[in-house]
């Protein structure tokens, strides 16, 4: 199948062709259709396997086709990195559709407000948006929503999660009853299935690869303890051919700890995590998109947003709690059909998890020998500060329960 078979306009197939996408991915075989046919669709796919044009080709070539000024589409997503990343998208698909975006996102200052503002006054095309701030402007009664023929949840789950549920339904409420409403989710938990009876209309479904990590990703792990792993992270950052890494942890006190000790080591790497500001953020990843800065190590803030081309190394400081964020992590490698390295670090107390993420995947993931040098650090008996697994969520058994972000700041 090429990307001709679905008929899309000349100039959103000249967008497809200028991205260099030259065969559909399996999801965009499957959804493409079923959207392009009007009908409404549930498809649960992670991130990683092209889902973003899967839903914004088949939207931009209806939009081109009908040459309307108006708002035509919105995306709602959980996090602006997310968002600004679909926007960046829309920008290269719709290239030479004349189609235009605005990311709506909260955070920055009255000035990036302004600008939002300024731009849904410029009948944009598509809003994608995060749920706090989205509001802000439909409140404002700058923003009508009325004309809308598309609506995409995307990373549903997340949402969920992160507490917008009341948000989106309120969204939804602004817009017209009569439209094609397309819910994408990693997950499938039995609240996503109620929010879909509530808002999709006889949907289609589609199931790609739960829960699998891309077939691309070699997975491997290492057994230690936790005095053992920044001197880990600087062997293999020091030795290997990794131009490209991402370092998760689970907690940014542990970013900010091995991001100064890396920086002490002269490893060029940044720490991305919520105390930053949003302008320090988002340089940050401009620089690693951009191949200007080689590590960046962050908490599962990076997992679901980020969207770069080759990212060779992953590496988990510590094993995610829940078994699906490590499939989001990893998914930051081997992205669209390339190959990648994840390694995951493992201290006694985090075997169990490890034990969940492999029946997840339904496999076991490969154990690597410890480099030599490493095998004379001694354990320190109280582990906590470092390893930190845990700290979080012994304090917070559910960490997004009653930590919903303010809508400003999502
Ligand atoms: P996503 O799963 O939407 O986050 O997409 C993952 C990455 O795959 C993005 O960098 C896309 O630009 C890229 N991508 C999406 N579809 C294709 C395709 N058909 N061929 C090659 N790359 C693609």
């Amino acid at each position: 199948m090429t990307f001709h078979d679905f008929n899309f306009n000349e100039q959103l197939l000249e967008g497809v062709l200028s991205m260099g996408y030259t065969t559909p991915t399996p999801i965009q075989e499957k959804t493409i259709p079923i959207i392009l046919n009007g009908e409404d669709l549930i498809a649960c796919a992670q991130t990683g396997t092209g889902k973003t044009a899967s839903y914004l080709l088949p939207v931009l070539n209806y939009i081109s086709n009908t040459h309307k000024h108006q708002i035509s589409a919105l995306v709602l997503a959980p996090t602006r990195e997310l968002a600004q990343q679909i926007d960046q998208q829309v920008e290269g698909l719709a290239y030479f559709t004349g189609i235009s975006s605005l990311a709506v996102f909260g955070g920055g200052d009255g000035m990036a407000y302004e600008q939002q503002r300024r731009g849904i006054q410029n009948n944009v095309n598509i809003i994608i948006a995060t749920p706090g701030r989205l509001i802000a402007h439909l409140t404002s009664g700058v923003l009508k929503l009325n004309h809308i023929t598309h609506l995409v949840l995307d990373e549903a789950d997340r949402m969920l999660d992160m507490g917008f549920q009341d948000d989106i339904m309120r969204i939804i409420s602004y817009l017209p009853k009569k439209r094609q409403t397309l819910l994408f989710s990693a997950t499938m938990p039995g609240r996503i299935r109620t929010l879909a009876k509530a808002i999709l209309t006889d949907p289609q479904q589609i199931n790609i690869a739960i829960s699998q990590p891309a077939a691309g990703i070699d997975q491997q792990v290492y057994r230690l303890h936790d005095q053992q792993k920044t001197p880990l992270i600087k062997l293999l950052l020091k030795d290997s051919a990794y131009a490209s890494a991402i370092i998760f942890a689970s907690r940014k006190e542990i970013v900010k700890s091995l991001y100064k000790e890396l920086k002490a080591a002269h490893v060029h790497a940044e720490a991305f995590h919520s105390d930053l500001q949003q302008g320090e953020r988002e340089e940050i990843l401009l620089k690693f998109k951009n191949k200007l800065l080689p590590v960046i190590i962050g908490t599962d803030a990076l997992s679901r947003g980020i969207d770069v081309e080759g990212i060779d190394l992953v590496v988990n400081y510590d094993v995610p709690g829940d078994p699906e964020d490590y499939v989001h992590r990893i998914g930051r490698t081997a992205r669209a059909a390339t190959t990648g390295t994840a390694i995951t670090f493992v201290n006694d107390r985090d075997l169990k998890r490890l034990k969940n993420i492999e029946q997840l995947i339904d496999r076991p993931i490969s154990q690597k020998e410890l480099p030599e040098v490493l095998a004379g650090i001694q354990p320190v008996k109280q582990e906590r500060p470092h390893g930190g697994a845990y700290g979080d969520k012994r304090r917070r058994p559910n960490r997004y329960k009653g930590n919903k972000p303010k809508p400003a700041s999502n």
